[in-house]
């Protein structure tokens, strides 16, 4: 028997356990083994072995332990672990998710060794070049062979940088898993849309900064609403270097698991975050979106008035929080939640 073709999966870190979720299950429905490549970015249960149980992501092959450490460290031991694995194993492609550090180091660790790379969640642009995840994603989308796209702005995008062979739209294969999800939490009786915000930080722009910090504070504990705040590992460590506690009206929880958090986002009236993945989610489940941060990937949904874009600016904060929602339903973006059926036929059709 022929060897079906061999993909290996680089993920890391939280946001890529739940992209590889949907995309490996469709990979392995179109023939194809795909195994995945741990680079353990993130490593707290919470952050990492709970998505694989409840998204019944195969457990990884390889785990490199990369958890630490200044970028420059962590991407270079990263890079030396995933070119190991490539070395030994010689996959029919490397696939990488998102703008981490992982995904950089899984993208040039393949192209070096001529491996076909496909990045999913491609032509996605900041503008700003201080964030590490946009260093990371320009270099990515301009080593990768396969860009799929979670919408047409992503196209363009690419098509201004010369990046014309390889790219697909196809929809956002986290709405694969947030639509099932979100199914899921609707059918249980829980309380809904009772005046109460969810938070989550965690940008270094955010968590390195006590004066942003305060001024996002400021804002929640002037807004008097309940707020739940599930606290990202890295900011947990930040508050306690800075010695600064979110204020009363602000309850503190442990990371939440997928289940958990989607619940959490369809419990709440408002979401305030500085997550990319997080205002995605806010829209598809018609929540109003508050973004903690100076500028957006995911420009859709400031267009359609239902993403505000404060950064950490008090009154701006609070201004977003008077707004009304706006009157008519949000737009359909990003996908139908096939986006991974849509991935990996093409990957399929090129291995
Ligand atoms: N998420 C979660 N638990 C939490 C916070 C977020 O499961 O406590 C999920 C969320 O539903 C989204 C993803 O994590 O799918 C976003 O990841 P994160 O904000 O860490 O990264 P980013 O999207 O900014 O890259």
């Amino acid at each position: 028997m022929s060897r079906s073709a061999q993909i290996i999966a680089v993920a890391g870190a939280r946001p890529q356990f739940i992209k590889a979720a949907p995309l490996c299950a469709a990979l392995t429905t179109a023939g194809l083994t795909v195994r995945i490549l741990h680079t353990g970015q993130h490593f707290d249960a919470g952050m990492s072995d709970i998505f694989f149980a409840e998204l019944n992501l195969p457990a990884p092959v390889w785990n490199l332990a990369c958890g630490g450490g200044t970028h420059g460290a962590m991407t270079g031991a990263m890079l030396a672990g995933i070119e190991k694995v490539l070395l030994e194993e010689k996959p029919d492609m490397v696939v990488v998710f998102g703008d981490t550090n992982s995904t950089l180091a899984g993208a040039l660790a393949a192209a070096k060794l001529h491996i076909p790379v496909a990045h999913v969640e491609a032509g996605l642009r900041s503008r700003n070049r201080l964030m590490p995840e946009e260093l990371n994603r320009i270099c990515t989308d301009h080593l990768s062979d396969l860009l799929f796209c979670s919408s047409e702005a992503g196209r363009e995008l690419l098509a201004k940088e010369g990046i014309l062979g390889g790219v697909h739209v196809t929809g956002d294969v986290m709405a694969d898993v947030f639509f099932d999800a979100l199914a899921k939490v609707r059918q249980l009786p829980l309380p809904r849309e009772s005046r109460r915000a969810l938070l989550t930080l965690h940008r270094a722009e955010n968590t390195d900064d006590p004066v942003r910090l305060q001024n996002i504070f400021a804002a929640l504990e002037q807004s008097a609403l309940p707020v739940v705040f599930p606290v990202h590992p890295r900011t947990l460590r930040a508050l306690g270097a800075l010695n600064l506690a979110p204020p009363a009206n602000v309850r503190c929880t442990e990371p939440a698991g997928y289940a958990e958090f989607v619940a959490l986002l369809d419990a709440c009236s408002v979401i305030l975050t500085d997550s990319g993945g997080v205002q995605k989610e806010a829209l598809w489940a018609g929540k109003p979106c508050i973004t903690l941060r100076d500028e957006t990937e995911w420009p859709e949904t400031t267009a359609c008035g239902w993403n505000t874009v404060t950064g950490a600016d008090t009154a701006a904060i609070l201004a977003a929080f008077a707004k009304p929602s706006p009157s008519s339903r949000p737009p359909a973006l990003y996908g139908d939640g096939k986006a991974s059926q849509r991935i990996a036929e093409i990957i399929a059709a090129m291995v």
